[in-house]
Parts: C-alpha cells; sequence; structure tokens
C-alpha cells in the first residue's frame, strides 16, 4: 500500500511541475509582451498653465488673438480662461 501512495505523490508532483511551468511560461509571455515604443516624432506643445508636455493630437486646445494654446487636461484649460480673464480687467 505504501508504494501506492508513492506513486500518488509522484503523480501529484508532477502534476504540480506542470501547472507551474504552464503558470512560469504565461507570466513570461505577459512580461515579453512588447510595450508600446515611446512615440518618435511626435510634436510636443507645452501646457502654458502646469509646464507639462503633452501630445499635440491629445492636448485640449484654446484658440486665442495670440494664436493656439494646448492644455493637458479641462483644469488647466479652464484656469488659463480664468486667467487671462483676470488680466482683462486690470
Ligand atoms: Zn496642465
Amino acid at each position: 500500500m505504501v508504494f501506492g501512495w508513492l506513486i500518488r505523490f509522484l503523480v501529484v508532483m508532477l502534476l504540480v511541475r506542470l501547472v507551474w511551468k504552464f503558470i512560469g511560461g504565461v507570466v513570461e509571455g505577459a512580461a515579453r509582451r512588447p510595450q508600446i515604443p515611446p512615440a518618435k516624432g511626435v510634436p510636443l506643445v507645452r501646457d502654458p498653465v502646469c509646464g507639462t508636455y503633452v501630445d499635440q493630437a491629445r492636448a485640449l486646445t484654446l484658440r486665442r488673438k495670440g494664436g493656439m494654446h494646448y492644455f493637458c487636461s479641462e483644469y488647466c484649460r479652464t484656469a488659463f480662461q480664468q486667467e487671462s480673464r483676470a488680466r482683462a480687467r486690470d
């Protein structure tokens, strides 16, 4: 009977190893997944409010007399509008 347990133990060990290998392969495959390369030649524009550089295609815009302004977020755009309004009042 001891032999039977030994065989069962070995089979279980084999299964665990197989599962472990499988999980390892999945994890490795996920880690190797090519990451999005940093965009080259994408025109970056500077947010005048917070100073962040933003992808021009994704930036929020505001057309002004002085030209086009670009913002990283609605928050910055609103802040810019309020600031220029406050300046106009002076
Ligand atoms: Zn900003």
